[in-house]
């Protein structure tokens, strides 16, 4: 759909805009749509947003939107709605879509515990916004198809954001839902040649890098765009990610006296998981418990178990949180059984004409992995370096985690400062703060972290609601 019909014209925002408060939003993927949808749903007096992102469209979430329909997404629907104590609303949206209920009709009359494509939650995440959006005659919205640069304080507590439009207004709160980032602009990197690698290799090889949810989706797009060559994986970790079960897996974790060191978490971790084996129950049972407890068990630990995690535990922890459904699980072992498709663990080096260098894991020399095509399917983290990301650090409005993987935030996404002290105005929401809050690059911590944020804006900026 389009923008342009759908928001304020920008006259008529202008007029509007200078005796309210100015909210913007940096990012328009999940996070983005999500901030958008709950300040529409918990601000109930009048404000001006604005959205930045170079993508112009405008959808339930850039990088959903634009995946493959094919593609599943890994969380049930009793996991995925967008409206605050409501846990039902994304089956109800799905039980009132006559098209999808036609095409799955087994699992009438509710969707809750199966997995659906990515492009149909990304239409349910635009639904209520359009829907929040429509139901407020007395906010201006505009959006603004330009990357933000750089942020300052101006005036005070306000923000001057720096964009390719040198008319943005000042802001008196700014959202950064910029989560991995932007996409990838052209890389002066060393282009594969194919015909020479056509002389290299016995049959069609890709060459696929990482091994999360990413690459068994490229994987299984491959294929269903009907290549038949070889596929390899190569990966530091090896560590694909795991299945979910067939029924829900209602999380189970002992809570009380949760320990505070690596060591012994591990220990609960497992004795957990074998108890609710031997009680019929499932370890994704306990890892869904878990995640209830992560951030507080990510609080508690001292830095440098911070460090061992992140060095040696980390991929385990994603390999078992980010699970397949069933059926994609079946077809990864089924590729990788056939030999059509193998996992390589080991070092990644650098591109050359033909191929990529490669350490195998225990092998002290470099081999060669020959190619057609090499797709990076890593998960790339925030990334601090950024022109944007640069600018806050600089000028003192947030710092790294104590990993540097994101931002150090608090629970609402405010940055941290060395004092402790937050930053009034600013938020980072979704993956930004992924160094200080375990799992908040999935979709049901970003949706309680966006309501946070909304709930505290509509106090901030009209204190006299909370009475209401
Ligand atoms: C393919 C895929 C499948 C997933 N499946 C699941 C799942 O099954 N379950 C689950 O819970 N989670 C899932 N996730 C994870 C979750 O949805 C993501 O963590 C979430 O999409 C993150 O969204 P985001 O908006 O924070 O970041 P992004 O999707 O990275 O969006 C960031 C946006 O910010 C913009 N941007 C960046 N920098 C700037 C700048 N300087 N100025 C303006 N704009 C900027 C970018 O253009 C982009 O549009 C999936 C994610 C992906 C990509």
């Amino acid at each position: 759909m389009t923008v342009q019909g759908l928001f304020s014209s920008k006259s008529a925002a202008a007029a509007q805009i200078s005796a309210v408060p100015r909210f913007a939003i940096v990012g328009r993927g999940f996070s983005g749509m999500m901030m958008a949808i709950a300040m529409m749903k918990s601000v109930h007096r009048p404000f001006h947003l604005q959205l930045f992102d170079p993508n112009s469209s405008v959808s339930g979430g850039q990088a959903l939107s634009s995946a493959r329909t094919a593609t599943i997404l890994n969380t049930r629907v009793r996991d995925l709605s967008v409206s605050v104590g409501d846990t039902d609303d994304f089956n109800d949206w799905l039980c009132s879509n006559t098209e999808f209920r036609a095409a799955v009709p087994a699992a009438i009359p509710g969707f809750r515990q199966i997995f659906v494509p990515k492009d149909i939650f990304s239409d349910y995440v635009y639904q209520r916004f359009s829907e929040a959006l429509a139901a407020r005659k007395d906010i201006t919205v505009q959006v603004c198809s330009e990357p933000v640069v750089a942020i300052r304080r101006s005036h005070g507590n306000r923000f001057l954001l720096e964009s390719a439009s040198p008319t943005n207004p000042l802001f008196d709160t700014v959202v950064l839902a910029t989560g991995y980032g932007l996409p990838d602009v052209e890389e002066p990197q060393q282009e594969l040649s194919p015909i020479r690698a056509q002389r290299l290799i016995a049959r069609p090889h890709i060459v696929l890098l990482g091994s999360g949810i990413r690459v068994v989706d490229k994987l299984l797009q491959l294929r269903d765009a009907g290549y038949a060559g070889q596929v390899t994986i190569l990966s530091r970790r090896g560590l694909l990610p795991q299945s979910h079960t067939p029924n829900s897996a209602d999380p189970v974790f002992p809570a009380d006296a949760l320990p505070s060191n690596l060591p012994d978490i591990l220990r609960s971790i497992r004795t957990a998981c074998r108890e609710a084996e031997e009680e019929g129950r499932s370890w994704q049972s306990v890892m869904n418990g878990l995640r209830k407890h992560a951030r507080s068990l990510w609080r508690a630990l001292p830095a440098h178990q911070k460090h061992q995690f992140n060095r040696h535990l980390r991929a385990i922890y994603d390999s078992h949180r980010n699970r397949l459904p069933e059926a994609i699980y079946a077809r990864l072992q089924g590729e990788l059984a056939s030999g059509n498709t193998v996992l390589r663990r080991g070092l990644i080096g650098r591109q050359g004409m033909s191929g990529l260098f490669f350490r195998p894991a225990g092998s002290g020399t470099d081999e060669i992995v020959h190619a057609e095509r090499i797709l990076d399917c890593r998960c790339r983290g925030p990334q601090l370096n950024s022109p944007l990301l640069a600018s806050l650090l600089s000028e003192g409005l947030a710092l790294p985690d104590e990993l540097a993987l994101g931002l150090a935030v608090d629970q609402r996404g405010q940055p941290l400062l060395e004092d402790g002290s937050t930053v009034d105005g600013l938020f980072a929401v979704g993956p930004l703060g992924q160094g200080s809050l375990p799992d908040i690059d999935l979709v049901p911590e970003i949706v309680s972290q966006a309501y946070a944020v909304g709930e505290h804006l509509a106090e901030r900026f009209y204190p006299q609601m909370k009475a209401v």
